[in-house]
């Protein structure tokens, strides 16, 4: 497999990328294809990695996580993802989108019992923002928490939920207030799994396992107790919580990619045309040379973006969506060229270049669609050229 070499990578980056290829061969290798053929939920590997603090890398140890750098996400996703991209994408919902966001933004229960309880994945949890009516335009969502007695009553619908066939809790996003309000009016509540919640299974082509479903609020009561962060400032944690979770679908692609180079390199070098390897033609190592390089341009801008977010640099946000962006146009590339170069066997359901090619074009659209990615990107140019 690829070596990772960078700048940025310590020691302790080094232990940890051989944890978790450890734990990826272990675990994740066996029963990678089984997940995606019978869109099994993996369950004891969630488990796993929790008790190794790799949900949840970012938070100090006592409440579960490594105490380590967004880097260390990012490595952990990378690598979990040359394996299986569904168990990369489970790991960051988990640790990132949910447990992460309740450690930030949570009361003191919250942060002290849920998120550790989250992070050793004790308990399973969803990110529930997008609905039928806008995903792309999250600002326009429109289940409603209404003020009833001294409660709230939540309705409404959610789509495309990752893990939400099984989750414990929700973190749900609602609308507070009139919708012309858009992300004015947008407040985060806890909802945890009872007969108010419908969960419905929702088939999709790639990054098969990770019970993708619709989620239906029938009047959930919550209580005060059970918002996060204030009244109307949850479009803020979504935004928030999704600028980390787009370095980990950068970082997701980027396993894919090397994974497929991986699969294309290990065939051309035995299948045999014209009396000859296929990898001693000079334009078959000329593809190789180009993914190669894809994969290292890919790893900067990814490995950079975590360093910016670790830091709290002001632009961290928009080198999110560019090493998003970036990677799923060079990735798909790498992807695709790997398949071709495959020939018939890379379309084969029994090869592991389809599934990866089946996960990798649902990464153009998770976390904020590429056309998403260069709105917050354009934005982010026309001031900074103000
Ligand atoms: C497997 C999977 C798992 C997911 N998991 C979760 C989850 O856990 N939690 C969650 O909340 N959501 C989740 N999502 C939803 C995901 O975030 C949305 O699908 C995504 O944001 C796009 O929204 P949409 O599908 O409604 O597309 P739409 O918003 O309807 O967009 C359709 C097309 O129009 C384009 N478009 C939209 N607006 C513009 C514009 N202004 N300019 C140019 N083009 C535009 C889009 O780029 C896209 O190509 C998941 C999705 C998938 C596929």
């Amino acid at each position: 497999m690829i070596r990772i070499r960078h700048s940025l990578i310590t020691k302790r980056h080094e232990e940890l990328i051989e944890l978790v290829d450890q734990l990826g061969k272990q675990y994740v290798e066996p029963i990678a294809d089984k997940m995606d053929r019978e869109n099994l939920y993996p369950r004891d590997i969630m488990r796993k990695l929790g008790e190794n603090g790799l949900l949840t890398p970012t938070l100090p140890r006592e409440y579960g996580g490594l105490g380590a750098d967004m880097l260390s996400m990012s490595l952990i996703v990378e690598i979990l993802s040359r394996y299986s991209a569904a168990v990369g994408i489970l790991a960051e919902v988990q640790g990132f989108l949910v447990a992460h966001a309740f450690y930030t933004y949570g009361n003191k229960w919250m942060r002290e019992e849920l998120a550790p309880k989250l992070a050793r994945a004790e308990l399973i949890g969803s990110f529930a923002l997008t609905e039928p009516c806008c995903g792309s335009d999250a600002a326009a969502i429109e289940t409603r928490a209404e003020r009833r007695g001294g409660e709230w009553v939540i309705n409404g619908r959610k789509i495309y939920i990752t893990q939400g066939l099984y989750a414990d809790v929700y973190l749900v996003f609602t609308r507070t207030g009139p919708k012309e309000a858009r992300h004015k009016a947008i407040t985060a509540f806890l909802v945890r799994r009872s007969n108010c919640v419908e969960a419905t299974p929702i088939d999709v082509m790639g990054i098969r396992g990770t019970g993708t479903s619709e989620i239906r609020f029938n009047d959930c009561v919550v209580s005060d107790d059970d918002m996060v962060g204030k009244l109307n400032e949850g479009f803020k944690i979504a935004m928030e919580a999704l600028n980390i979770g787009r370095l980990a679908v950068a970082s997701s692609t980027l396993g894919l990619s090397e994974a497929a180079l991986m699969e294309a390199y290990k065939w051309v070098r035995e299948r045999r045309a014209f009396d000859q390897p296929l990898m001693d033609f000079e334009w078959i190592q000329f593809q190789l040379a180009d993914m190669a390089t894809y994969i290292e341009t890919m790893r900067n801008i990814t490995y950079e973006t975590a360093y910016a977010l670790d830091k709290n640099l002001p632009d961290a946000y928009a080198y999110a969506s560019m090493a998003k962006l970036v990677n799923a146009l060079l990735g798909f590339n790498i992807v695709r060229t790997a398949v071709q170069l495959t020939g018939a066997y890379g379309v084969s359901m029994s090869s592991k270049l389809n599934r990866i090619y089946r996960d990798f074009k649902l990464m153009e659209i998770g976390e904020g669609t590429n056309e998403v990615q260069r709105r917050i990107i354009y934005r982010w140019l026309s001031k900074a050229l103000e």
